[in-house]
C-alpha cells in the first residue's frame, strides 16, 4: 500500500520515495504526494526525478486499489530511490476549487434546503448539481454574494479521521450520505469548514476559506425537474 502523504498534508509538494512496482503505463511508489483522481477532483500531474533521470507524470489514478502515477516516458526500475514532485500551481488551484465547492454545497443546503446530486472540477472552474426546483441568474447572483461572504470570513478548514461508528452517528455527515461509503473504510476522513460544512471526503483542501479568494457564479442551468446546475469560476489568485 502506498502511504498517501496528501491525505494529512495537502501542502506537501514533493517527497522522497522508492518505486515499489512498474505497471504498463506508470509506477507505484511506497509513499507519494500525488493525489489520485477521485471524488470529483482530478489526479495530480508533476515529475519523478532520480539519479540520472526524470519522467513526467501526466495523471494519477487508482487502479485495482493501487495508486498509479501515469508517465509520459520510461519508468525507473522497481527499487529506485526517486523524488516525486507535483505541479504545485495546478494542485493549489484545485485545492481552492475543491474548498469552494464544499462551501457552495453548504450555502445551498443551509439557505435553500437543497442537496447536492453531483459535481466535477477542473483547476479554477467547477460545476455542481442540486436538487433545486428553480434556478435563475438572480438566484446565482444572490448565492455568489453569500458564498463570497462565507469565504471572506476566513473559516479554518480541518482534516480529521473519525471512527466509522462515530461518523455514521453524526447528523451532519449523514446528510452527505456517509452511509454509502464502503463498510471496509474505517476510519473515515472528514473535511470540516468551521461553522459551515462537514463531509466525508478524500480530497485536498486549503487551510482556510480566505485562501480560496473570490468566486463567481458563471452560469445557472435548468437540466430538469429538481436537477439544477451551477458553474463557478475562481478569481485569479
Ligand atoms: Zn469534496
Amino acid at each position: 500500500m502506498t502511504e498517501e502523504l496528501f491525505s494529512t498534508d495537502a501542502y506537501a509538494r514533493s517527497c522522497p520515495a522508492v518505486v515499489s512496482e512498474v505497471t504498463a503505463d506508470g509506477l507505484v511508489l511506497d509513499r507519494t504526494v500525488f493525489y489520485a483522481r477521485g471524488g470529483g477532483q482530478p489526479g495530480d500531474t508533476g515529475v519523478i526525478r532520480w539519479d540520472g533521470g526524470r519522467v513526467g507524470v501526466t495523471e494519477t489514478a487508482k487502479r485495482d486499489g493501487h495508486l498509479v502515477h501515469v508517465l509520459d516516458g520510461e519508468a525507473p526500475p522497481a527499487g529506485t530511490a526517486i523524488t516525486a514532485e507535483i505541479d504545485w500551481d495546478r494542485r493549489h488551484t484545485l485545492m481552492r476549487t475543491h474548498t469552494a465547492l464544499h462551501a457552495l454545497a453548504a450555502v445551498i443546503y443551509r439557505d435553500h434546503d437543497a442537496k447536492v446530486t453531483g459535481g466535477n472540477m477542473e483547476p479554477g472552474v467547477a460545476r455542481m448539481d442540486f436538487e433545486l426546483e428553480a434556478i435563475d441568474a438572480e438566484f446565482g447572483r444572490r448565492v455568489e454574494e453569500v458564498l463570497n461572504a462565507e469565504l471572506a470570513a476566513d473559516r479554518p478548514v480541518h482534516v480529521s479521521f473519525l471512527p466509522r461508528v462515530e461518523a455514521l452517528a453524526d447528523p451532519d455527515l449523514i446528510r452527505t450520505k456517509v452511509n454509502l461509503i464502503p463498510a471496509s473504510v474505517d476510519p473515515i476522513r472528514v473535511i470540516e469548514i468551521e461553522g459551515l460544512d462537514k463531509q466525508a471526503d478524500g480530497g485536498t483542501h486549503v487551510r482556510s476559506t480566505a485562501e480560496v479568494g473570490r468566486v463567481r457564479v458563471a452560469k445557472t442551468e435548468n437540466k430538469g425537474k429538481a436537477f439544477k446546475r451551477m458553474r463557478i469560476e475562481l478569481a485569479r489568485a
